[in-house]
C-alpha cells in the first residue's frame, strides 16, 4: 500500500499487519507521520529513530510514492501546471491522468487541486462535464497531490526551491499555504475521500494547513453543503453563475435538483460562515447569456444577507463550446455595479497566460484533459483567497 497520502487509521493498521505489538503502534504511528507529513520523507530507510527490521518490512510490503509528474509548464509569472498519473487503483484500472495548478504569490502560494477523474455533472460551459466520469480519486491521490507539489517546490524540511520562477519564501512562509478544490471533479460527490484528505492536510502533527485556507467550491451540491462545514470546517466557494432559476438549470443542470432558494438557504446555514469567513460566490462571465448590468444587480440582490465574496471569472472557452467570453468592458461594467454594492475588487488578474498556449506540449493522452489544464489556469482567477 502506498503510505504516502494514508491516514492514521490505515497506517496502524499497516502496522497491526506487520506485527507490531498493540502496545507500540501508537509511538510507530507518531514516528511515521512525522517522517511522512512533517519531513517530506520519500524512503522508510530515511526514518532513524525507526528500529531497521521495521523498516524492512515496511518497504517490503509498503511505499512511500507520490503521483508521478508526467510533464511540468512553468509561466513567466511563475504558474506551474503539472500533469500527474496516477497509478492503478484496483487491478481493472489504468490509472488516471490529472493536472494539478500551482500559483505562486509573494507572501503564499495556492494548489489548485482535483477530486475526480472527470465529472458525473454537466454544467454547460465546462469542459470536465463533457469527460464521462472515469472515478473518484482516493484520499491519498488527494493528499498525494500536495505531497508532490511540496517535493517539486522545496518545501519539505531541507527541500531545495526550483530556481526557474517564483516560489514564495521568508521566514514562516511555505511554499503551498493554500488550497483550492477548484480542478477536476465534484468535491462533494466525493466527499468521503475529500474530508478524509483534509482531515491529513490539516493534521497539526503533519502538513498542518489552516482550514481556513482550504476552499471547497461546489456546484451546489446542497445535501452535503452542512456536512462539509460540520465535518471539515473549510471555507466554502459557491459556482453560482446565474441569479434565477431557468438560466441556471440550464448552465448547471444539478439546479434542477437543488435550485437557488435551496442552494442560497445551504450557504446562510453554513457553519462558520461570517464576515471574517466569507463564501465565495464564483460567476462565469457568459457573453449575452448572464452579464447584463440588470444580473449584475439581482446577483447583488440574491447576495444580500449572506457573508460573501463575489468572483468574476471571464469564461474560458474550449474547441465547439457553446458559448463565448464576455467582452472586458460588459465585465467591468459588471464589476462596477458589484463593486459599488460594496464587494471589493472582484475580478482577478490572470495568472500563466503564457503557459497556456504551450498547453499542447504536455504529454496528455487526451486532448479534453489538456483543455482542462487551460480551463485550470484560467480557474487561478478565482483563488486569491485572505
Ligand atoms: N465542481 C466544482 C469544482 C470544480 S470547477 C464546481 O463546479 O464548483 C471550479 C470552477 O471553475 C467552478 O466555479 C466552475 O464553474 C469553473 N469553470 C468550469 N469551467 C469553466 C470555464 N470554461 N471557464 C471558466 N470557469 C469555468
Ligand atoms: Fe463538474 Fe464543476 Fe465542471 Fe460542473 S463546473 S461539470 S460540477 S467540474
Amino acid at each position: 500500500m502506498r503510505l504516502a497520502g494514508a491516514g492514521r487509521s490505515a497506517i496502524v493498521q499497516a502496522l497491526a499487519d506487520l506485527g507490531v505489538p498493540e502496545g507500540e503502534r501508537k509511538m510507530r504511528l507518531a514516528q511515521l507521520w512525522h517522517w511522512i507529513y512533517h519531513r517530506g520523507a520519500r524512503e522508510f530507510s530515511a526514518m532513524r529513530n525507526i528500529a531497521r527490521p521495521l523498516l524492512a518490512a515496511l518497504a517490503e510490503r509498503h511505499d512511500l510514492g507520490r503521483p508521478e509528474i508526467v510533464a511540468e509548464q512553468v509561466s513567466e509569472d511563475g504558474t506551474r501546471k503539472w500533469l500527474l498519473r496516477m497509478p492503478p487503483a484496483h487491478p481493472h484500472d489504468k490509472g488516471a491522468e490529472i493536472e494539478c495548478v500551482y500559483i505562486p504569490e509573494s507572501d503564499r502560494g495556492t494548489l489548485c487541486v482535483s477530486s475526480q477523474v472527470g465529472c458525473t455533472l454537466n454544467c454547460t460551459f465546462c469542459h470536465t462535464g463533457t469527460m464521462p466520469l472515469v472515478r473518484n480519486l482516493t484520499t491519498a491521490e488527494i493528499v498525494g497531490q500536495v505531497l508532490v507539489a511540496r517535493d517539486r517546490l522545496g518545501d519539505f524540511p531541507g527541500g531545495t526551491a526550483p530556481t526557474d520562477g517564483l516560489v514564495p519564501s521568508g521566514e514562516g512562509v511555505r511554499a503551498v499555504s493554500n488550497i483550492v478544490f477548484m480542478g477536476m471533479g465534484e468535491p462533494l460527490y466525493n466527499f468521503d475521500a475529500v474530508r478524509d484528505a483534509i482531515a491529513i492536510l490539516t493534521d497539526g502533527d503533519g502538513l498542518s494547513l489552516s482550514r481556513r485556507r482550504i476552499t471547497v467550491s461546489t456546484s451546489g451540491v446542497v445535501p452535503e453543503m452542512s456536512r462539509l462545514g460540520a465535518e471539515c470546517a473549510t471555507m466554502l466557494a459557491v459556482s453560482l453563475h446565474a441569479t434565477n432559476n431557468p438560466l441556471r438549470d440550464k448552465l448547471v443542470p444539478l439546479n434542477r435538483k437543488y435550485p437557488i432558494e435551496q442552494l442560497m438557504q445551504a450557504c446562510r446555514d453554513y457553519p462558520g460562515a461570517s464576515n471574517a469567513r466569507r463564501i465565495t460566490f464564483e460567476y462565469v462571465m457568459l457573453k449575452g447569456v448572464n452579464d447584463s448590468p440588470a444580473e449584475a444587480r439581482a446577483l447583488v440582490r440574491l447576495l444580500k444577507g449572506v457573508p460573501a465574496k463575489i468572483n468574476l471569472i471571464p469564461f474560458n472557452p474550449w474547441p465547439n463550446s457553446p458559448y463565448a467570453c464576455s467582452d472586458w468592458e460588459t465585465i467591468e461594467r459588471f464589476s462596477e455595479i458589484v463593486f459599488n454594492a460594496g464587494y471589493a475588487s472582484p475580478v482577478r488578474t490572470p495568472r500563466g497566460r503564457d503557459i497556456l498556449a504551450a498547453c499542447g506540449q504536455l504529454k496528455s493522452e487526451s486532448e479534453k484533459l489538456r483543455a482542462r489544464a487551460r480551463l485550470m489556469l484560467e480557474e487561478s482567477l478565482v483563488v486569491g483567497q485572505e
